[in-house]
């Protein structure tokens, strides 16, 4: 029996194995796609992870990964699809592959793009829609685009869309951005971004590709068209926990109830990175999540 599970290959769960392995854990990832690395590795420049200024998301996210497998971390790429008696002291957690046994589980699956939900989103995904700049943003090169949102993600997503794209709309629910301060400074340092205000998304149009976004502004009512070839969402994320939110406590939202040493309701289970509740998801919060909820594995199992 394994020691301990992570499921999750991202900052939390690439933490949480190495401190796993420094530990001496008999310890397994898994993770749903290879290399599936979170949501760092679609990050373009992260400007914030100490004594790393200016390193690219890929590059980090690699780097942690990296440091996994130096250690002797084992990966499997393989769909949980249950986990089985969590209240006994041997887990089990069922894939569409194999099915492992553990005495510990850190579940570090982390969290997805939230969608707008308006009509023409879905049918023109991957026609215009997007929600990965540094995926897609290289095939609008001299085109029009429009990135919806405020938080950090839209604001570092029209930046880096203003680098190759004629102009870039940001459209904003509100009169304020949520993003850091020295984000939205460059935004508004930079030409050829628009900055639409207190405007809300209504339809996104096009006859096979994206032409069209409609938009209407939430305080005068007065509706918008804006001519353009691409739409990327960034209106947040959703934790990655469905397959969970019967077994462990979850909040409203679906953010697994945990503190910062990271113990679930269930002894035995931890919840790392952003799928728990906390009051800042970045990837410094996630990399220190993995670190304590090991820490928290530790003092489990030498109590059994
Ligand atoms: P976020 O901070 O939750 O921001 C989401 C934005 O989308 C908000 O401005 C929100 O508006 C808007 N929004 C939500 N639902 C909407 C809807 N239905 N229609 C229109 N707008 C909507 O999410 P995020 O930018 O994806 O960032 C997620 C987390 O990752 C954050 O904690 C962020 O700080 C973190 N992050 C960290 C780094 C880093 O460590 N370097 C980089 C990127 C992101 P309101 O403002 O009105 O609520």
């Amino acid at each position: 029996m394994l020691d301990v599970i992570i499921i999750g290959s991202g900052p939390a769960g690439l933490s949480a194995a190495i401190y796993a392995m420094r530990a001496g854990l008999q310890t397994l990832v898994i993770e749903k796609h290879p290399m599936s690395g979170g949501q760092v590795l679609n990050t373009v420049d992260v400007d914030n992870y100490p004594g790393l200024p200016g390193i690219g998301g890929f590059e980090l996210g690699m780097n942690f990964r990296k440091h996994a497998e130096d250690l002797g971390a084992q990966f499997v790429t393989a769909e949980v699809t249950g986990i089985e008696g969590v209240k006994d002291e041997e887990k089990v957690v069922v894939t569409d592959k194999e099915t492992y046994r553990c005495k510990t589980l850190v579940l570090a699956m982390g969290a997805t793009h939230r969608m707008l939900g308006v009509p023409g989103e879905e049918s023109l995904r991957g026609m215009g829609v997007s929600y990965c700049a540094t995926c897609d943003g290289a095939f609008f090169r001299g085109k029009t685009v429009a990135v919806i949102g405020g938080g950090d993600v839209a604001l570092e997503d029209a930046l880096f869309l203003a680098r190759g794209c004629e102009k870039v709309y940001l459209i904003h629910r509100r009169d304020a951005f949520r993003g850091a301060r020295s984000l939205q400074q460059k935004v508004f340092d930079t030409p050829n971004i628009e900055v639409i205000w207190n405007s809300e998304v209504d339809a996104i149009e096009g006859e096979e590709t994206v032409q069209m976004l409609r938009i209407r502004n939430n305080k005068t009512g007065v509706k918008q068209s804006l001519s353009l070839q691409g739409v990327f969402v960034a209106v947040g994320i959703t934790p990655e926990t469905k397959l969970v939110r019967d077994l462990v406590a979850c909040d409203a939202n679906g953010y697994i109830c945990a503190d910062e040493n990271c113990k679930t309701d269930i002894p035995g289970i931890f919840a790392a990175g952003d799928l728990r509740t906390k009051p800042l998801r970045q990837i410094v919060t996630a990399v220190a999540d993995g670190a304590n909820a090991i820490t928290s594995v530790e003092a489990y199992i030498n109590t059994r």
